[in-house]
C-alpha cells in the first residue's frame, strides 16, 4: 500500500468514473440522511456515499481516539473540534480501508451492504451547524470592478483595501445546502431617477461565485491566531453562492454595508474538501504590493489552484457556463483572512464559515457575478437557447462547480445548484 494520501497512482476497490471529483485521494466530509432515514456523517468515493458512523461501529477506526458517537451526529462540529491530528488520522484510515489492495471491507459483503449507499439513496444535508458566517471581499479584480461601477474607475479601490482583508459579518440562519430552492427576495429599492424608495420583489437578483472555508475552535476570546498557524485551524472548503439583490444592496449599503440584500440566502456544496486533499494543488497567490503589515505577512505558496465555473439553466433549458474563474486569483489568502479576523481577539469556533468574497479573474469571462459579467446591465449575456440575461430570472437554476486537476489527479467539490423561485406575494 502506498503511504501518501495524495499518491495519484492509488486506486480504490470502488469504481471511480473518469473525471469524477471524488477519487480515493479526496475523501471529503459531509452529513447525509440514509435510505433508512438515519442521519450520519459520511464521505464519498466515486458515486458512493460511505456511512462513517456504521464504519466506526464495525470497528474500522480502532486505534484512533474517537468517541463512540462522533460520526452519529447531524453535524461535523464535534469531529472538527477534535482537531487536525484527528482529521488526518481518519482520512488516512478511510483511504487505507478503500485501497484496492486492502481486502478487509472489500471482501466483506455484509459490511459493505451496511456501509455503502448509492448517491440516489441518500439526501445531503448541511455539513456543519454554522455558528457565525463572515464574508470577505478579497478579489482585487472584483473589488476594482465594483469600485469602478459604483464610484470612480480611477479610484476603484478604497485606500484600506490593499492593507486589510476587508470583510463583514453575515448571517448563518439562511445558509442552505445545494438543491434547496430559494425565493426572490422583497425589499426597498430606489428606482433610477426616483426621489423616494419603493417596495417589491428585487429586480436584480445575482449570484456571487465564491468559496468558503470552515474553521475549528481556533482561539479563546482575547487570543490571536498567527498567520503562520492559521491553516492548522481550517478544516476544509466548500463552493459558496452568496446570493445578492443588487437593487436592494445599492439603496441600503451606505454607510454600514450590505444587510438584507445578502442575508436572504447563501448556498453551499455539501461535501467539505480538506486542505490535506488540496495539498498537491498549492500555488502562489498574487504578489502583494504594498507589503502587508507584519501580522499579515506570509511567505510561500498559500493559495490553491481551484478552477471555478458558474452556469445558468433557464426553466426546462440546458446550462450555459457564464463564468470561469479560479480560487488562486484571491489577493488575500485564507491564512491572512483568519489571522486578520482574530487579531483583535475575536473568537472563532468549530463550524464557523468564512466566505472568500466574489472571485473574479482578470478577463471579462472570468468575473464572478452577473453584475460584472453583464456590466451593470449594459452587456447582456446570451444563453445557449438564445435568451439573454443581465440578472437571474424566476425559475433559473444557478450551478457552480469547482475542481483541481494535475496530470491524472482530479480533486473536486461536486456542485452547488440552486433554483430561484418567484417572490412569495
Ligand atoms: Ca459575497
Amino acid at each position: 500500500m502506498s503511504s501518501s494520501t495524495n499518491d495519484p497512482s492509488r486506486k480504490s476497490w470502488i469504481a471511480v468514473p473518469q473525471h469524477s471529483d471524488f477519487p480515493i485521494q479526496n475523501i471529503p466530509f459531509g452529513v447525509f440522511l440514509t435510505r433508512d432515514d438515519i442521519i450520519t456523517i459520511g464521505t464519498r468515493i466515486g458515486d458512493y456515499a460511505i456511512d462513517l458512523g456504521a464504519l466506526h461501529q464495525l470497528g474500522y477506526f480502532d486505534g484512533i481516539e474517537l468517541t463512540e458517537d462522533i460520526f452519529l451526529q447531524d453535524s461535523l462540529n464535534d469531529f472538527i473540534s477534535d482537531g487536525k491530528k484527528t482529521w488526518r488520522l481518519v482520512r488516512k484510515r478511510i483511504i487505507e480501508i478503500f485501497d484496492a489492495v486492502n481486502p478487509k471491507l472489500r471482501d466483506n459483503e455484509a459490511h459493505r451492504n451496511i456501509v455503502l449507499f448509492t448517491m440516489d439513496e441518500i439526501e445531503m444535508k448541511l455539513p456543519v451547524q454554522i455558528g457565525d458566517y463572515t464574508d470577505f471581499y478579497s478579489s482585487k479584480e472584483h473589488a476594482t470592478n465594483i469600485g469602478s461601477m459604483f464610484r470612480d474607475p480611477e479610484k476603484a479601490l478604497l485606500p484600506n483595501w490593499l492593507h486589510i482583508p476587508v470583510g463583514y459579518h453575515g448571517r448563518s440562519s439562511t445558509i442552505i445546502p445545494s438543491g434547496t430552492p430559494i425565493r426572490r427576495p422583497k425589499g426597498q429599492t430606489l428606482p433610477k431617477g426616483a426621489e423616494n424608495p419603493e417596495f417589491g420583489p428585487s429586480k436584480m437578483v445575482d449570484f456571487e461565485l465564491e468559496m468558503a472555508f470552515i474553521t475549528t475552535d481556533a482561539n479563546k476570546m482575547g487570543e490571536t491566531i498567527s498567520v503562520t498557524e492559521a491553516e492548522d485551524y481550517i478544516f476544509g472548503l466548500v463552493l459558496f453562492n452568496d446570493w445578492s439583490a443588487r437593487d436592494i444592496q445599492k439603496w441600503e449599503y451606505v454607510p454600514l454595508g450590505p444587510f438584507l440584500a445578502k442575508n436572504f440566502a447563501s448556498s453551499i456544496s455539501p461535501w467539505i474538501v480538506t486542505l490535506d486533499a488540496l495539498e498537491p494543488f498549492r500555488t502562489d497567490s498574487p504578489k502583494q504590493d504594498p507589503d502587508p503589515l507584519p501580522y499579515l505577512k506570509l511567505e510561500g505558496k498559500n493559495s490553491f489552484d481551484i478552477q471555478l465555473e458558474a452556469a445558468i439553466s433557464p426553466k426546462d433549458g440546458s446550462p450555459t457556463t457564464v463564468a470561469r474563474s479560479n480560487f488562486k486569483y484571491m489577493y488575500w489568502t485564507m491564512a491572512q483572512q483568519l489571522a486578520h479576523h482574530t487579531v483583535n481577539g475575536c473568537q472563532v469556533n468549530s463550524g464557523d464559515m468564512m466566505g472568500s468574497g466574489t472571485i473574479s479573474g482578470p478577463t471579462a469571462d472570468s468575473y464572478g457575478s452577473m453584475l460584472e459579467l453583464a456590466w451593470q446591465g449594459t452587456k447582456p449575456i446570451t444563453l445557449n437557447g438564445g435568451e439573454t440575461r443581465t440578472s437571474i430570472q424566476d425559475y433559473d437554476t444557478v450551478t457552480m462547480r469547482g475542481y483541481c486537476e494535475k496530470g491524472d489527479l482530479r480533486i473536486g467539490f461536486g456542485e452547488v445548484s440552486t433554483q430561484l423561485l418567484p417572490a412569495l406575494l
